[in-house]
């Protein structure tokens, strides 16, 4: 297949939304990155690498970062995981409180902010302060082969000097016994994981150890069974995308991530990861230009899981 020019064609089908939302503006570090960017890379599982715009240029990851923490805790874990955080779609914001209370503490998902913060938690009581960075840092690396991946604490702080909402989710699901650890020192590990800077690049060839479904996962000392990935990849499908994984699912076709950086992340297990960066952003926090190319890449080379 011709990727390279389907791109490239994507590329000049989605120019005429390229001025539309804005980037995330609440954590005020991420408002100073320049809008109008984009970068695109496509690895296939066979090893060849297809690229568009600014695939090397690092921006913060945010949320995509949970598929990582749940990664990290479902190894730690196993099905004891599911005690703690839900696996169904939640229909609603990524940082809403309002399901969090009626449910009683119990995230519907590790992808909505209430979910990350318990498998933060959960990293934070097993590894300990300063050893959950790192090891959270070396599986990271490890997953993209390159050790100079880093957190931005200055995004980590910013976040963390305006993040009322997470704290506030924070202290619910203390209230409800779903946190074990201070609060305080929680709320830094996840601000600090959201905060980790990757390219397009790094993140594809990372997201290629979960679209191989025909091997044990072992990387960076975190073992996962083709099970487990297998449902990674399913919580992927169905709560990546908050309040829009149904319309994603329905566009796309394909288990994904997204985050406020403007990042997305999605794959074709046994055959591709694709991540698209461009930081302006609908209103349900998902990339405008992100969400477009993945739509037109599945349908324009029909190869979406569906
Ligand atoms: N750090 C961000 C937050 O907690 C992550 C949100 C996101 O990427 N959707 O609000």
């Amino acid at each position: 297949m011709e990727y390279q020019t389907i791109l490239e064609h994507i590329y000049q089908e989605i120019q005429p939304l390229a001025k539309e939302g804005k980037q995330a503006d609440y954590i005020p570090a991420l408002a100073k990155v320049n809008p109008d960017q984009f970068g695109l890379c496509l690895r296939l599982m066979k090893g060849k690498v297809y690229e568009l715009g600014a695939a090397d240029v690092r921006f913060s990851i945010q949320s995509i970062s949970k598929v990582f923490s749940l990664a990290m805790t479902l190894s730690l874990k196993g099905e004891a995981l599911w005690d703690r955080v839900g696996v169904e779609p939640s229909g609603s914001a990524f940082n809403s409180l309002v399901q969090l209370e009626y449910e009683h503490g119990k995230p519907r998902n590790p992808f909505i902010n209430a979910g990350a913060i318990v498998t933060s938690d959960i990293l934070l009581s097993h590894y300990g302060r300063e050893q959950a960075e790192t090891v959270f840092l070396e599986f990271v690396r490890a997953l993209c082969g390159n050790n100079d991946i880093c957190y931005n604490p200055e995004v980590a702080e910013s976040e963390q000097s305006t993040g009322y909402l997470n704290a506030s989710i924070a202290y619910l699901l203390k209230y409800h016994h779903n946190i074990e650890n201070d609060i305080h020192d929680v709320l830094h590990l996840y601000f600090m994981m959201c905060s980790v800077e990757m390219n397009c690049r790094e993140l594809s060839q990372a997201f290629l150890a979960f679209a191989r479904s025909n091997a044990p996962f072992n990387h960076g000392g975190i073992e996962l069974t083709m099970s487990q990935v297998k449902r990674i990849n399913a919580i992927m499908q169905t709560c990546g995308f908050y309040d829009e994984a149904g319309e994603f699912s329905f566009k796309v076709g394909l288990p994904g991530k997204s985050g406020v950086g403007g990042g997305i992340v999605a794959l074709y297990p046994s055959r591709y990861a694709i991540t698209v960066w461009s930081p302006r952003l609908n209103e349900k926090g998902n990339s405008i230009l992100g969400m477009k190319a993945l739509e037109l890449f599945t349908t324009e080379t029909s190869e979406s899981i569906f």
